[in-house]
């Protein structure tokens, strides 16, 4: 059994996360022990050479005897129902002060940053919002440190750049459910889809953590076509995005024949065709970054200027490859069924020929059956690979052809032999990568590689 003395802090978590919250616990000189739930977790070994004198807790945290602990602090990936602090974390949420607190990363940057915050929460396009927002607010000449879920770990941007004005930040359900307050200047919520549930346990769950995201926020912009999305607080001064017309004070989009506008209320912003950015998707996605940066003072052309140029984010709807009439994009970051339906619904319809949809790994416990309408209408076939693909081939086959391989490589071949003029292959998996890879940035590049090598040969036969 391993204790925690009186007067330190439990930090559970020997990832990126955990030693941010070492470096800064070190920093405040906080006395703190280390604690993983991992036999070996790797980087162990220059964890202690960094932290020397720190005492480290390998194994399974019901022999952590953390009650004498000042406070414990969470990693985003362990979940506060972990047992051996689980009860901690039951106890507070039921309001009883007996135990040690439980809290995670972003309560401690919130009680070190003296800057405002702007964050983002969505199931999907939190990464192209943030980054998005971010780009404006230096645009604007604001000194903006960007980060979170997303780049540098909050904690880490606090001494990266102690001058900043303004932090914008991405953050996870997992972040905020152990955020008691945020107090942020201006918040986002986006969308929410099926995602985490292996965690969270039901959507209720999931929205419960993501809308912790309204605690203490003086504005927040939420998405007019989710409502649950939308804070319970009623006093939250609210602003809805949409992707129809906006009403008064609404930010959405007007059409006329082939033409569209980004709008707010009754006032243009932008052509639609000036954004750099595809897909109606990516029209919400800058509707919310106007929203907030309106909010936090940023002038409009500053913002039109960012919208006009920002080329998107890799392994987000990327054109990696183009030859004989086929385009390969790359969309590796589409990790749940949400995020893959944008993905169908902003390339299908542009189409002169038909989605080769390439999708699998890791579930998540997620529901398949919304993705069956959209390939049925927009796809030639799609191509499963991963732990999950049986549960694929069983929810679409009926409603088009689907084909079952061993891995990404087989699948590409597949499409390569496939693709006609004007098609396009997609992947887009609506799955977590962990089974064959070692994250989706991973999987993205062995797609990037497959289809490079592909326009190659292509562009070699004549
Ligand atoms: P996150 O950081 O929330 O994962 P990203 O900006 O990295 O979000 O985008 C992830 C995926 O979400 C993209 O690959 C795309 O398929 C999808 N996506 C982007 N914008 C939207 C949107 N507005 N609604 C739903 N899905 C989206």
């Amino acid at each position: 059994m391993t204790r925690v003395p009186r007067g330190h802090t439990l930090v559970v978590g020997l990832g990126v996360s955990g030693r941010a919250i070492a470096r800064h616990l070190s920093r405040l000189g906080r006395p703190f022990v280390v604690a993983d739930t991992r036999p070996v977790p790797p980087g162990l070994d220059d964890f202690r050479r960094a932290f020397p004198g720190v005492a480290v807790h390998c194994g399974a945290l019901t022999e952590v005897d953390a009650s004498a602990a000042e406070e414990i602090v969470l990693s985003p990936g362990v979940d506060p129902l972990t047992p051996g602090i689980a009860d901690y974390w039951r106890a507070a949420g039921e309001g009883s002060d007996a135990g040690p607190r439980v809290i995670g990363e972003i309560a401690l940057f919130v009680r070190a940053c003296r800057a405002p915050i702007a964050a983002i929460t969505g199931s999907n396009a939190k990464s192209t919002v943030t980054t998005l927002l971010g780009e404006m607010a230096r645009e604007a000449g604001r000194r903006v440190a960007v980060g979170g879920n997303l780049g540098t770990a909050a904690l880490d941007l606090l001494v990266e750049r102690p001058d900043a004005e303004l932090f914008v930040l991405e953050l996870s359900s997992f972040q905020l459910e152990t955020t008691p307050r945020l107090g942020a200047e201006s918040v986002a919520f986006l969308n929410l889809s099926e995602d985490h549930l292996d965690r969270h346990g039901d959507m209720p769950g999931y929205r419960a953590a993501k809308a912790a995201i309204f605690r203490g926020a003086r504005h927040a912009v939420v998405n007019g076509e989710d409502p649950l999305t939308w804070p319970d607080d009623p006093a939250l001064p609210v602003e809805c995005f949409t992707t129809q017309v906006p009403q008064e004070g609404e930010w959405g989009i007007k059409r006329d024949g082939d033409d569209a506008w980004l709008m707010h209320g009754e006032r243009t912003l932008m052509p639609t065709g000036e954004l750099r950015l595809a897909g109606r998707h990516n029209q919400a996605n800058a509707l919310a970054a106007l929203a907030m940066g309106r909010h936090l003072g940023f002038p409009l052309d500053a913002m039109r200027r960012v919208l006009a140029r920002f080329p998107g984010l890799a392994h987000r709807g990327e054109l990696v490859a183009e030859a004989a009439g086929v385009r390969w994009i790359n969309d590796s970051k589409g990790t749940n069924v949400g995020a893959t339906l944008a993905a169908i619904a902003g390339i299908g319809p542009t189409l002169a020929g038909r989605l080769i949809w390439l999708g699998g790994g890791l579930g998540k416990g997620a529901d398949f059956t919304p993705l069956a309408a959209p390939l049925q209408r927009y796809a030639r076939e799609a191509i499963v690979f991963g732990r999950d693909a049986p549960v694929l081939v069983e929810t679409l086959t009926g409603s088009l052809p689907v084909t079952r391989c061993a891995d990404l490589d087989v699948a590409m071949d597949r499409a390569a032999a496939l693709a006609r003029p004007g098609d396009c292959v997609l992947l887009s998996p609506a799955c977590a990568s962990l089974d064959q890879f070692t994250d989706y940035q991973a999987r993205g590049e062995a797609f990037r590689a497959g289809a490079q090598a592909w326009q190659q040969r292509t562009e070699e036969t004549p």
